[in-house]
């Protein structure tokens, strides 16, 4: 019995038909770069807002139309978190235009009347840099070496920036600061409304069967999250959990984000805890049932001495907060032993 009827839909990566409530966004950022189609200056820009908002999707999805539409744009997508240097980044938009890189490399002034040589030959070019707060921390100069690239030919050449950081150029040199002329676009995330909308339609074609209340189920949560990524993701399990069912049910997403919730909350207790508490669950990690002496002892070698009564002390705290347990046993005729494990 198969629910999930295309899985890839599911992955992060994969660009819907459709990406509802960024009508206004691709539009206006289609609007922007138009020009460069009619040999006329596109209007660079900066999209920003936080993770998972369709910030990505949108700019691959503008993309995806200028090319199937018309060829007088050329789109380049880069991220600079693999492409962090200015002449990476150059590296990669000459490729992209069709050049072989030779295998000992260019030098940055070789690489850049390369370019040009490449770019004379081109209509209208757009180039996006996503998550460019990478290359600002790297290598700032790649984006003056990038706007500088129009006053050495006529080719339209238009710049998108995408950062989950507004402040991202706020300390750049001033020469290049003054350069940018970008229009800045923010993305907001998106209401509960809107997250169920989008959550529907990628259920609908993720999945052949799916029971009522699912959607809101998972929008809710992404919405909370402030992330349509994380939404995908509960989807993505909840549908491992219902691989032998006929549809994916609400059981399923209740489960995954029962434990989703579970981990948080251990977070939350674990980021509470002293560096002794941690190096003692460390220790845990590797042992099965450890007398409260021997674990002691364990912790005096590896982290240097404290003493019995503190260390009952931490061990009490911990056994508190449910993160370990304690046995005891009275098969030693000295005494009470304790065992102590991971809970
Ligand atoms: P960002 O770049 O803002 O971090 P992405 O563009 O990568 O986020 O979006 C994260 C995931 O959410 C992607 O799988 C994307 O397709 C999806 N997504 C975001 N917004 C929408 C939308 N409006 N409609 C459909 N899918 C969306
Ligand atoms: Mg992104």
């Amino acid at each position: 019995m198969v629910v999930i009827k295309n899985e890839k839909v599911l992955s992060p990566e994969y660009l819907p038909e459709i990406l509802p409530h960024r009508e206004t966004q691709i539009q206006q950022i289609a609007d922007n770069l138009k020009p460069a189609a009619f040999n006329r200056t596109p209007q660079n820009m900066f999209i920003y807002g936080g993770p998972g908002i369709g910030k990505t999707a949108c700019i691959k999805y503008v993309f995806r139309e200028f090319e199937k539409f018309s060829d007088k744009i050329k789109t380049i997508y880069i991220n600079t978190w693999d492409y962090n240097t200015s002449t990476a980044v150059l590296n990669k938009i000459i490729i992209s235009l069709g050049y072989p890189m030779p295998r000992r490399g260019l030098s940055k002034d070789e690489m850049i009347e390369k370019l040009v040589e490449l770019l004379k030959k081109n209509k209208g070019i757009i180039i996006c840099l996503d998550e460019v707060d990478q290359l600002v921390r790297k290598d700032q100069k790649a984006l003056y070496d990038l706007l500088r690239l129009n006053q050495y030919v006529d080719v339209p050449i238009g710049l998108v920036f995408i950062s989950n950081y507004h402040d991202v150029f706020v300390n750049l040199e001033e020469r290049i600061r003054s350069s940018l002329d970008i229009e800045e676009i923010e993305f907001k995330s998106y209401s509960l409304n809107e997250m169920k909308d989008i959550i529907s339609e990628r259920v609908k074609d993720a999945f052949s069967s799916v029971e009522n209340g699912v959607v809101l189920l998972v929008a809710n949560y992404a919405t909370n999250k402030k992330d349509v990524r994380a939404g995908l993701e509960v989807l993505r399990k909840s549908a491992r959990l219902a691989e032998d069912d006929e549809k994916l049910r609400v059981k399923h997403v209740k489960e995954i984000l029962k434990n989703i919730s579970g981990n948080i909350k251990e977070k939350i207790i674990k980021s509470k805890l002293g560096i002794i508490e941690k190096n003692i669950l460390e220790i845990l990690k590797n042992e099965k049932d450890i007398t409260s002496t021997q674990l002691n002892e364990k912790y005096n070698n590896l982290f240097g001495k404290i003493s019995q009564p503190t260390f009952r002390k931490y061990i009490k705290h911990l056994e508190d907060l449910k993160l370990i347990q304690i046995k005891t046993s009275r098969e030693n005729t000295r005494g009470n032993k304790f065992f102590i494990r991971l809970v």
